[in-house]
């Protein structure tokens, strides 16, 4: 069972936000998350997993992160956490959290019920830098498309939250509290699809300025 968050009790009023950190580019998301107010916590055993308020799956390569969740015995504390806590799920992160995902090494959450396509805009060389139109955030986001997933189709329940401008193709999927994203707002300097994530997926506040020093656990 994932514990309920009680705000740290060490005097730690800052939100506590989890990044998988098995492999991936989760140090840019833990910086954001810093960046944007709350304290990033490296998550790799499931301990980590006690007293968070929310988790960010990053990208990275889905296949590899999927036998480390296996092998640090993270699949039954993921599944118990994403059926109750927020959850951003960037590229590899989306697959994770979708359906399907042909050629991974064990079934993917399926907390958002779609249809993910691995490296479905091609090779490493057909990666990628395009504008994105996500309504919630006001002017388009640059997004960074590495051996992108597509999302082929969606049930009834879930919302596009992004887009390609170009295209109009759905590159931002929402299912209440849980969110996938084709591309990678942590490599770019803008926070706002952190800070959104933050404030009005999961709820946590306007957690606004960075703290003097980033402090990541
Ligand atoms: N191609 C990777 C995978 O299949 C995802 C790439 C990424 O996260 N940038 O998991």
């Amino acid at each position: 069972m994932v514990k309920p968050a009680e705000g740290g009790g060490s005097g730690e009023s800052r939100p506590r936000v989890g990044v998988l950190a098995l492999q991936g580019d989760f140090a840019r998301h833990a910086a954001a998350l810093e960046a944007c107010g709350a304290h990033a916590v490296r998550v790799t055993r499931p301990e980590h997993l006690e007293g968070l308020e929310a988790l960010v799956l990053p990208g990275g390569e889905s296949t590899t992160m999927l036998r480390l969740i296996e092998a640090n015995g993270l699949r039954a504390p993921l599944e118990a956490f994403l059926a109750v806590r927020p959850v951003l799920g960037t590229c590899a992160g989306v697959i994770l959290l979708g359906r399907g995902g042909a050629g991974l090494p064990a079934p993917p959450f399926g907390v958002l019920d779609a249809d993910v396509e691995r490296n479905a805009w091609g090779r490493q060389i057909d990666s990628f830098s395009a504008p994105v139109e996500a309504p919630a955030l006001g002017a388009p986001v640059e997004g960074v498309f590495i051996r992108a997933p597509r999302i082929r189709a969606a049930g009834a329940g879930v919302d596009p939250v992004a887009r390609l401008a170009e295209s109009g193709e759905v590159v931002g999927i929402r299912a209440g509290r849980v969110v996938g994203l084709c591309f990678h707002p942590e490599l770019t300097d803008d926070l706002r699809f952190h800070r959104w994530f933050l404030e009005e997926v999961a709820g946590l506040g306007a957690p606004s300025a960075a703290p003097a020093q980033a402090e990541v656990a």
